[in-house]
């Protein structure tokens, strides 16, 4: 026999036993997204490696390890597969000028590369939903996208999820902090590890985010953001605070959320859980103001945040939230020359009128596709003999309920089916 060819490490399927689920989800996002009015852009799965490395930065876990960066050797572009999707939306919104026609409110979803450690909650292809908001400066837009995750969670059943918000200040406040926490970390140069002391002339403030328990106790007493503020983020950040406590939003402050990416500016967010074990963040945000600018565009400040899929399908689950899958209405059995023929005249005909309907293939006895009218969920089977045929009517037994069959025509049929 050939050798088995499997699917790559940490790429999973989604089988249709779980992609129902998916279909919940992507309609309600769907809903959701058209409550407040952000519309859907689509980019490429792939784009040159420069974008990303120009605007996640150099010095950042997902490009020096996790970016699936390579050279199509047909004519030596050196590209990679998206690790994630804001780089890619506001390189459309430059190259098609979308932001001419004012600030735009616009959403993404689809697949996303990192090469990570496979585990629960962590995979090599993932997806995520996008949301930015270009063009807007105030803060009321960092607070509606934040009272519209809130709403999210509620449309897919999630609870206890914790919001925590922080704030990165401007360039010039960042400049000013980074330069005392080089200072700071210098004392401690010895304790750090490989990867901090690699950071922390480039890149000190990522230090910040090590998972490392042995640094910590540095970590905790290192100079604070809060303290080297700009006035203008510093009331940015406090009228954040004031719409989400007016919309009802509770929310942590936590200064030492600093994310992943180098883009970020002012306003930072977090939605995690305590449900997922380690993998507890689902949803991811904040301000960049800086980055039209950095790859090229006119400068417009921007706001959004990304939430991993499939962490809140796991969750939705967690949570108790049952999704039924979309089961056929009727399965229809036949046997007979005459009767097949009717059979898919029956079929075509309940379609048009917007029934699920599935047409037995393959022969076999009656008894045998009447199993598989039973293993298909459908709530009826329809059964088609050359007698019913002849008769220009159908016999319909109901599979869930405790009720007669009966011989009807095709007009009572569908009637009966749809109430
Ligand atoms: P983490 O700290 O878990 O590595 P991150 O900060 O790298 O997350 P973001 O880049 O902010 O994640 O992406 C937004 C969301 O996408 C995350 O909150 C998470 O839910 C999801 N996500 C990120 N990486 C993965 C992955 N490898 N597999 C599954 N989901 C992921
Ligand atoms: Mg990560």
């Amino acid at each position: 026999m050939a050798k088995v060819v499997k699917a790559v490490r940490g790429m999973n399927d989604i089988l249709p036993g779980e992609a129902y689920q998916w279909h919940f989800f992507e309609q309600t996002v769907q809903d959701w997204l058209a409550m407040y009015g952000y519309r859907c852009i689509r980019t490429p799965l792939v784009e040159h490696t420069d974008l990303f490395v120009r605007s996640i930065g150099e010095v950042t876990d997902i490009v020096e390890k996790e970016m699936y960066s390579f050279v199509d050797h047909l004519n030596n572009d050196r590209l990679a597969l998206r690790p994630e999707g804001t780089a890619a939306c506001v390189r459309a919104v430059i190259e098609h000028n979308l932001l001419y026609a004012g600030p735009q409110r616009l959403s993404y979803s689809g697949p996303m590369f990192r090469h990570e450690r496979p585990q629960k909650g962590r995979y090599r292809q993932f997806h995520q939903v996008g949301v930015e908001a270009l063009g807007y400066s105030g803060p009321d837009i960092d607070a509606e996208l934040i009272v519209m995750c809130a709403r999210l969670w509620q449309m897919l059943g999630i609870t206890g999820l914790r919001l925590e918000i922080g704030t990165l200040g401007s360039a010039e406040s960042r400049a000013l902090h980074r330069t005392r926490l080089i200072k700071y970390f210098e004392q401690y140069a010895k304790h750090l590890d490989e990867d901090a002391n690699r950071r922390l002339h480039t890149n000190p403030l990522r230090i910040l985010d090590s998972k490392n328990p042995e640094m910590q106790p540095i970590i905790e007493q290192a100079p604070k953001l809060i303290d080297d503020l700009d006035e203008p983020s510093r009331i940015h950040f406090e009228m954040l605070q004031l719409l989400l406590r007016e919309q009802g939003v509770q929310f942590e402050i936590n200064l030492r959320l600093v994310r992943g990416l180098d883009y970020y500016n002012r306003t930072v967010f977090e939605w995690v859980t305590d449900k997922l074990g380690a993998q507890s963040a689902v949803c991811a945000g904040g301000r960049y103001d800086g980055l039209i600018e950095q790859i090229g565009g006119k400068p417009a400040p921007a706001c959004g945040f990304a939430m991993g899929v499939e962490r809140l399908l796991v969750l939705m689950h967690e949570c108790g939230k049952e999704i039924e899958p979309l089961l056929p209405d009727a399965y229809i059995v036949h046997q007979g020359e005459q009767a097949t023929s009717f059979a898919w005249k029956t079929a075509e005909f309940l379609r048009e009128t917007g029934c699920r309907v599935i047409l037995h293939c393959g022969g076999g006895s009656f008894k045998s596709q009447m199993k598989k009218a039973d293993a298909s969920g459908a709530r009826y089977a329809i059964i088609i003999g050359d007698d019913e045929a002849s008769a220009g009517e159908v016999t319909l037994k109901p599979m869930r309920l405790a009720a007669d069959q009966a011989r009807v025509d095709l007009h009572a049929l569908s009637d009966l089916i749809k109430t």
